[in-house]
């Protein structure tokens, strides 16, 4: 049996990662592989919730300690599911009040063995605006040069991911209005 393809797609908040992905759902409906979607912050928040947190955007508010053992347990349970490809939607870091922590330290990296990887960027402006008029999320208010900072923290966590792991980084403009194009440039990095 071919080995499963773990496709890690990583991007700021806000930036349309999950929206991006269930384009991609939808372009590859008729592929002859299986692909299966997953959501790292998901996977994270079913085993949260069981300890009383209610928001997923509550998870990175949680102890440190807290959510490197949630992010532990969510690599572990993405790495035993094998479909042909299978899709991670996550982050290249989280905003933490201690700082910057990598959403891909080596030691998850180690037990996921991502076969690529995807940086899905925009314009600044775009970004801050799909943040504030998106309603379903709590997301960080932040000014546009911190945005822009964030784009620089992903790029840089991003080239330690691929050189540790030895897999390929394609970054990926998700323009205004432009979601088709960035979903056929994520569908020919992965070859589906
Ligand atoms: P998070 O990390 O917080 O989960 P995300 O990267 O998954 O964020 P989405 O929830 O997919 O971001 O998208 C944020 C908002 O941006 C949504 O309201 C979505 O409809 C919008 N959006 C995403 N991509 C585009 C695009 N290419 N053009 C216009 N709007 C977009
Ligand atoms: P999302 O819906 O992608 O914003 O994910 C919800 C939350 O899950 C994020 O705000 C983070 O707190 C957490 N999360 C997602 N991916 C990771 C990761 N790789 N490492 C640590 N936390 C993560
Ligand atoms: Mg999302």
């Amino acid at each position: 049996m071919a080995e499963s393809k773990k496709v890690v797609v990583v991007g700021i908040p806000g930036v349309g990662k999950t929206t991006l992905i269930n384009k991609i759902v939808e372009l590859i409906k008729d592929h002859n592989k299986s692909v299966k979607v997953t959501n790292f912050g998901t996977i994270m928040f079913e085993v949260a919730k069981e300890n009383g947190v209610n928001n997923r955007d509550e998870l990175r508010k949680l102890p440190l300690s807290e959510q490197k053992k949630l992010q532990k347990n969510a690599a572990e349970k993405l790495s035993k599911i094998d479909d042909d490809v299978v899709i991670i939607d996550t982050h290249a870091f989280i905003r933490t009040p201690e700082g910057f922590n990598p959403g891909l330290p080596y030691h998850v990296l180690q037990i996921i063995e991502p076969s690529n990887f995807i940086s899905v960027n925009a314009k600044t402006e775009e970004i801050y605006n799909r943040r504030m008029k998106d309603e379903t999320r709590t997301r960080d208010k932040v000014s546009i040069a911190t945005i822009k900072k964030e784009l620089d923290i992903q790029s840089a966590m991003m080239s330690a991911c691929s050189v540790l792991s030895g897999s390929p980084l394609k970054h990926v403009m998700n323009s205004e209005g432009k979601l088709d194009e960035a979903a056929d440039q994520i569908i020919k990095a992965i070859g589906l």
